[in-house]
């Protein structure tokens, strides 16, 4: 049943095909998993998808071939997509949809012709729907990687069984999207959902359904997470009380970063931020230092903006704050003075350090000077702090994150601002609230010891032995036998 043996027996080299997604929360884990694989030699080729959506995948891209010269780079041309069709669609869905359905009629071509043969494919959650039925066609295994929580795991498998229950509901409650009671994890107040899938018409809630549903015929799913940091969602996975005959879930996090440390070259593909901030941060104080970024596809309102920079300051901490003011990257043209208002950026000059430029947030997260990180909640964001022993505080934003600051909050590795706005629901958060907040965690000793476990666990997970290294051993072995 094994590809050697379709091919008479003789060794058929495993050859991976990996389809990645948009967004860098989506390609971080990707090309980690891609790096992990290609150290232990396992041939790989990437489809890159152009063009990019943002400055930082495109930088992301070259640099992962740059680094591993023996991975084949696939271009896939994306097919136009009639944006008249959806409108004020968020760029990362409808980048999304333009890649499922050019990946329907290009993906087949690009595994047949590939040389050597492709003998595993491995997708992103976005194109599952697309990649799946290909890869069966074409007799090869498919595994998914899930870049984000298993707790969001859990709700994405549960959400269209209980769709279906909720159709077959009489009354008024049919078809209306309430509370979700994940079993054997927990219930998701409809407040906490995201938010798109409240409306089971939109884009985004489609493709997730399609996706969730197509999921339990894939050969297994890599998620980048550990057992111990969300043991609940796993067990309920696994044991099918979520879905009976669920594929088996790869836990294979904290994934280790894929950049190579090159010294010189480094510090000149830094750039002058980068560098700045390297050196402002070796001058603080151990845990001094409140670390601010809300992740790639979150951008802050102008008002909200100036909310936080006046909490951060009323705060009394050093900060490091990432700002983004749009979307996309490319689009980013602001000046900081400009955002931040007159004198802002000389009045905190020495305590605190505002950037507008991509930072290599794995790194700066380890630094002895971090104190503490507030965050949308992503979940590399998350994990990469608890690995560091850095507390969260998440004010989700949108998408998955409440269902990860939930997930977060149970772990015990942060604190979740709860009655903060988000998606839908935006309201002003003050800087005295932000300030107040920021001054607790900062002050919470129970939380700064229950993240210094939970970093302990992260380091046993994917030591030898342990739970994480395990799995991506058994996943390794499937690849190599073409299983
Ligand atoms: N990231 C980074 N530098 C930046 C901004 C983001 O290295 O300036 C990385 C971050 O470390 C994480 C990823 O980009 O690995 C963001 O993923 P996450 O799941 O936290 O959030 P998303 O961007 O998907 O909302
Ligand atoms: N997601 C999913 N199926 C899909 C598309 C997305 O399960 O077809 C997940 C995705 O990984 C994320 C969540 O749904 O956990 C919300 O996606 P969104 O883009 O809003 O958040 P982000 O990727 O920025 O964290």
């Amino acid at each position: 049943e094994s590809l050697g043996e379709l091919n008479g027996g003789g060794a058929t080299p495993p050859h991976a095909l990996f389809i990645p997604s948009a967004g860098m929360g989506h390609l971080m884990p990707t090309f980690r998993v891609i790096a992990g694989l290609s150290r232990q030699g396992i041939d790989i080729s990437v489809v890159t998808v152009l063009p990019t959506v943002s400055a930082a995948e495109t930088n992301y891209f070259n640099g992962l071939f740059a680094d591993y010269p023996t991975i084949g780079r696939v271009d896939m041309h994306l097919l136009p997509l009639d944006a008249s069709e959806f409108r004020n669609e968020d760029p990362f869905f409808l980048r999304w949809e333009a890649l499922r359905r050019s990946v329907v009629h290009l993906l087949g071509p690009i595994i047949t012709g590939a040389s050597p043969p492709i003998t595993a494919i491995i997708t992103d959650i976005t194109l599952t729907s697309c990649v799946i039925p290909i890869a069966k066609e074409l007799g090869l295994p498919c595994h998914v990687l899930f870049p984000t929580a298993a707790t969001m795991l859990a709700v994405n498998a549960y959400f269209p069984i209980y769709l279906d229950q909720l159709n077959n509901m009489a009354g008024p409650a049919a078809g209306v999207v309430g509370d979700v009671d994940v079993p054997g994890v927990f219930c998701v107040p409809r407040s906490s959902l995201p938010p798109p899938l409240l409306d089971v018409n939109k884009l985004f809630t489609k493709q997730f359904i399609e996706n969730s549903r197509e999921i339990t015929k894939a050969d297994g799913v890599l998620v980048n997470t550990f057992d111990a940091v969300e043991p609940a969602p796993l067990a309920a996975l696994r044991g099918g009380r979520i879905v009976p005959g669920y594929p088996p879930v790869y836990t294979i996090g904290p994934l280790k970063p894929h950049v190579i440390p090159k010294a010189g070259e480094k510090a000149a593909q830094k750039g002058r931020d980068g560098s700045l901030v390297d050196e402002w941060l070796g001058q603080q104080p151990a845990r001094s230092v409140v670390y601010v970024s809300f992740g790639n596809r979150s951008a802050a309102r102008l008002d909200q903006i100036r909310e936080i920079a006046a909490g951060l300051e009323a705060s009394g901490y050093r900060f490091l704050w990432v700002l983004k003011t749009t979307k996309v990257d490319r689009e980013d043209d602001a000046e900081l003075a400009d955002v931040l208002g007159d004198g802002y950026l000389e009045r905190v000059q020495g305590r605190g350090l505002v950037t507008k430029g991509w930072v290599e947030q794995e790194a700066l997260l380890k630094h002895p000077a971090m104190g503490m990180f507030l965050s949308h909640g992503g979940w590399n964001s998350a994990l990469e702090a608890a690995c560091s022993g850095v507390p969260l505080l998440v004010w989700p934003q949108l998408g998955d994150h409440r269902v990860n600051a939930m997930g977060a909050v149970r772990a015990g590795i942060g604190a979740w601002a709860e009655h903060w706005g988000w998606d839908g629901e935006e309201r002003l958060v003050t800087g005295e609230e932000i300030a107040e907040k920021v001054k607790d965690v900062m002050a919470d000793a129970a939380l700064r010891e229950s993240v210094a476990v939970a970093r302990q666990e992260a380091a046993k997970a994917v030591a030898e032995g342990g739970t994480s290294y395990r799995n991506m051993h058994e996943f390794v072995g499937k690849i190599k036998k073409g299983a």
